[in-house]
């Protein structure tokens, strides 16, 4: 068995993260129009910067968790989109999240951005002002459901809906790791 410095704490562990931390991550769920979010941002800011480093698909896995449960009590069969999901530094982190939405169709690769400026830290005018510019390639006519990891001002996710309306693509709702619109 591996033995880990917990990425929170420091402290010797079994896994990244260490119990005690696992218990301060604690997901809660809350909703606000179409979003479903199950993390408080506060608690979990320091673990999403690790999204382009070493390390980080194990962070996801283990945030992920949520989205597992979701999907397992959800009574229909979904179609997942994850948002962006391209791998870089050999992973992609909204892919993750949708992975474990076991019982729901993933449709991978399929919503991509042809624009790769970085939205962290940026205005909302900003953002307004360089959209994502998403292209889409996966089925037409279907209802689905989105998954991103953080949504800061909804502009992503807004143009992302966008997009898909005109392929007929129905968006159920949102499910991200944390909104920080709270
Ligand atoms: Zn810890």
């Amino acid at each position: 068995m591996r033995i880990f410095n917990c990425v929170i704490c420091g402290e010797f562990s079994f896994s990244l993260i260490c119990k005690k931390c696992k218990k301060l991550i604690k997901p809660q769920i809350k909703y606000k129009d179409d979003v479903i979010s199950f993390y408080d941002y506060e608690n979990i800011e320091f673990l999403i910067k690790f999204k382009y480093k070493k390390f980080g698909n194990f962070i996801f896995k283990e945030l992920s968790y949520p989205f597992s449960v979701f999907s397992a009590n959800y009574p229909q069969k979904l179609n997942v989109i994850p948002i962006d999901d391209k791998t870089k530094k050999g992973f992609s982190h909204t892919a993750i999240l949708a992975n474990v939405m076991k019982k729901d169709k993933k449709l991978y690769s399929t919503l991509h951005s042809q624009n790769e400026i970085k939205y962290a830290g940026k205005t909302l005018e900003y953002r307004l002002n360089n959209p994502r510019d998403f292209k889409y390639t996966g089925p037409k006519n279907i209802d689905a459901v989105l998954v991103d990891d953080v949504v800061t001002t909804k502009t992503t996710l807004n143009e992302a809906k966008e997009v898909l309306k005109k392929h007929n693509v129905n968006v159920l709702f949102c499910l991200v790791l944390a909104d920080l619109r709270y």
